[in-house]
């Protein structure tokens, strides 16, 4: 029953809580706290700490500044506040997130602040570094690479039309090294970014109604053009003319160049790609089918995991941290479709990618107007394929 919800049942309800819970008026004057505040955080019995501040009681010197600083901005700004902090307790380091909100009299007026601190899990605060880390990657390998890259074709193209006699060719082929290389650091960093955006659920799924067909038959035709790896040509079939459904189409053909760059670059010289169009039920399924070394029986159910890479890192012959597949997935299910794959070891793998055969109402993307260069997609793809 309500009424037996008295201040002493909550103050007690309230001493079970792990967390730090206080409550001070705007001169910093404690006027409640739950147990673990006291005992753990100040250290002191609460009948001590009521009405006093920080100063007053001695304690947590280092903090108080930034504890002031910030009870200022909650009663100035009449918002809630959240940070994070480093602090020792007992010599110990703990990260701590702060949560201060203000309290308002009848008339309106802010007349406290409650608060909350809770030590972060050493799981969280590594997350919290994780997200911190790859953002940073973002600017910090990224830009540069790009920069670079940018360099070297404006160097590319002064050469191929300068007169630099016999070190042409050389610097010609020194150019394409370096080029190649940037392509594949820019290739891991693209993934690890793309890859923790869509764990964070950063990244947009911005459908439009295409016909896959032709889209699936293109990207093939492109890769074709662009290079013959290993004298392997894709070979497109299809079992329809055309089907128009709802898809991504920027997300759509990454999926399809990572399951086309894998299905060669596990391929043996002269093998075969076939990339296929077939129409089941409600999906239609994109199908990769390679002759190449296969994979084993254990390590399929695993082949969509993030870091996963079947290859002995010792021996292996093939470049690859293992992000592509885990992302391929991921940006499959953004669809509302799955990937499956099968193998024989020493014969080859099909991956197939189904998808529904949905149309939205149109979304009128301007994706169209500004599509991005499939080219150099492709360039970095295939970037860490070792002939
Ligand atoms: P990466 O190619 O960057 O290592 P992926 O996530 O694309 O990462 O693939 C993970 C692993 O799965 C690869 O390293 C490879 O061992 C295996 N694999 C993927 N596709 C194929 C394929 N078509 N044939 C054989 N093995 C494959």
């Amino acid at each position: 029953m309500r009424s037996q919800y008295t201040k002493d049942t909550l103050e007690l309800l309230l001493d079970r809580v792990p967390d730090y819970i206080f409550y001070r008026d705007l001169m910093g004057r404690n006027i409640y706290c739950n147990e673990s505040y006291a005992k753990d955080f100040i250290g002191k019995p609460k009948e001590e700490i009521y009405g006093k501040t920080y100063e007053e009681l001695d304690v947590l010197k280092p903090y108080v500044n930034v504890a002031r600083i910030k009870d200022s901005e909650v009663i100035e700004k009449k918002k809630p506040l959240q940070y994070t902090q480093t602090i020792y307790l007992d010599g110990v380091k703990y990260t701590v997130n702060i949560e201060k909100y203000p309290t308002f009299d009848e008339d309106g007026n802010i007349d406290g602040i409650l608060g909350r601190i809770r030590k972060i899990s050493h799981a969280e605060e590594l997350d919290k570094l994780k997200e911190g880390f790859f953002s940073n990657i973002r600017h910090e390998f990224r830009t540069p690479i790009n920069m670079i890259m940018s360099s070297i074709q404006l160097l590319e193209n002064r050469c191929e039309y300068c007169g630099l006699g016999d070190c042409k060719d050389c610097f010609i082929r020194d150019i394409h090294r370096i080029k190649l290389n940037t392509l594949r650091i820019l290739k891991i960093s693209n993934n690890f970014i793309d890859l923790t955006g869509l764990q964070a659920g950063n990244i947009e799924y911005s459908p439009d109604n295409y016909d896959i067909v032709e889209c699936v038959e293109s990207v093939c035709n492109d890769i074709n053009n662009y290079k013959k790896f290993k004298n392997i040509t894709i070979i497109f079939d299809t079992e329809i003319e055309e089907l128009i459904i709802s898809f991504d189409k920027v997300k759509l053909e990454r999926v399809l160049l990572n399951l086309i760059s894998n299905a060669i670059k596990f391929n043996h010289k002269d093998g075969i790609v076939i990339v296929s169009i077939i129409v089941e039920g409600d999906f239609v399924g994109i199908s990769v089918k390679d002759t190449g070394i296969g994979i084993k029986e254990k390590d399929l159910e695993n082949i969509f995991n993030e870091f996963y890479n079947v290859e002995d890192r010792l021996v292996k012959s093939c470049e690859g941290l293992g992000i592509g597949l885990k992302l391929t997935k991921h940006l499959v299910e953004m669809h509302k479709g799955f990937i499956s794959v099968k193998s024989s070891l020493g014969k080859g793998s099909e991956f197939v990618v189904r998808l529904p055969k949905t149309i939205e109402e149109r979304v009128n993307n301007v994706l169209d107007k500004i599509y991005y260069n499939r080219l150099e997609k492709i360039k970095i793809e295939f970037s860490d394929i070792y002939e």
